[in-house]
């Protein structure tokens, strides 16, 4: 089937109480490999790039390989633009073929979050293409966005639902203790924060920070009611350390495909688990 919008995976997904797993990627093996893994288990995917990705291979690039793994697929398939702060990135990757975009304007004041916000949905809406934004402020690094732990804010339940009901935005990411990167010890998740916003709030809310989070937290936040879990560097270090494994057994190896096919392989793996953790297995059924 053709992209589809993460509107209605991430709608479906909230009314059935499971999550939709949405992954980095950055060649094509690993796009493949989270495809197969979908397709495999029949989940749901949001495939997404992150903006220094779309800087390094292109959009038109990622929206083509996406499509392409989207007209062979049986199961939907949405591409997403993820933590963008650029105006001008999010309506090339509209024009590309995105069926989704995040704006982060998350480091401004709220009001002008707000404006950001409401001029991206704006747009969006025309080409049917999704919107997410973030309240308060994940920690650690995505790209060139570095925020420290001391600075990371958790989003105020009150400013979220006025935040939603001003912007229109189709999903929100709000900061409850997750963070970027690898957790140093396990990760300190607000529970009662995300009820409360669950609860003011009538989007499908998206968990940052999805790599290392223990399978209980994981449950317990779809539990609570979020819809969307962010996986990117978990996925990059599996993909890394079975290319490591295979030169630190063959240094001469000088054949792509003998180190990107474990890698691939690996990186399914860990998706496909991921989707299990999730509750996506055979939900994909619900889009035919
Ligand atoms: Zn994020």
């Amino acid at each position: 089937m053709p992209l589809v919008s993460s509107t209605p995976l991430l709608e479906a997904a909230r009314a059935g109480g499971y999550g939709v797993g949405a992954f980095n990627v950055h060649t094509l093996e690993m796009l493949q490999a989270v495809v197969e893994a979908a397709e495999e288990t029949k989940s749901p995917l949001i495939l997404q790039s992150t903006v220094g990705t779309v800087r390094h291979l292109g959009p038109d690039y990622l929206a083509a390989a996406a499509t392409a793994a989207a007209d062979r697929s049986s199961v939907p398939i949405a591409l997403h633009l993820d933590h963008c702060t650029d105006f001008t990135m999010i309506v090339q990757c509209i024009r590309a073929g995105y069926t989704s975009v995040m704006i982060d304007a998350s480091m401004h004041p709220f009001e002008d979050n707000v404006r950001q916000t409401q001029k991206v949905v704006e747009i969006a809406r025309a080409a049917g293409v999704n919107v997410e934004a973030e309240l308060g402020k994940v920690g650690g690094v995505e790209d060139d966005i570095v925020v420290a732990e001391h600075e990371a804010l958790m989003a105020d339940p009150d400013e979220c639902a006025a935040f939603v009901e001003r912007t229109g935005v189709h999903t929100l990411a709000p900061a409850i203790g997750t963070a970027h990167g690898i957790y140093k010890g396990e990760p300190r998740i607000d529970f009662d924060r995300i009820r409360r916003i669950a609860g003011t709030v009538s989007v499908p809310l998206v968990l940052h920070g999805g790599s290392g989070i223990p399978e209980e937290q994981v449950k317990q936040c779809i539990g609570l009611g979020m819809s969307k879990m962010n996986v990117a560097t978990e996925i990059r270090i599996v993909f890394s350390d079975a290319i490591k494994a295979v030169f630190a057994a063959n240094p001469g190896e000088n054949d792509p495909r003998a180190y990107m096919v474990p890698a691939k392989q690996a990186v399914k793996a860990a998706a496909a688990e991921k989707m299990r953790m999730l509750g996506a297995i055979g939900r994909a059924a619900e889009h035919r």
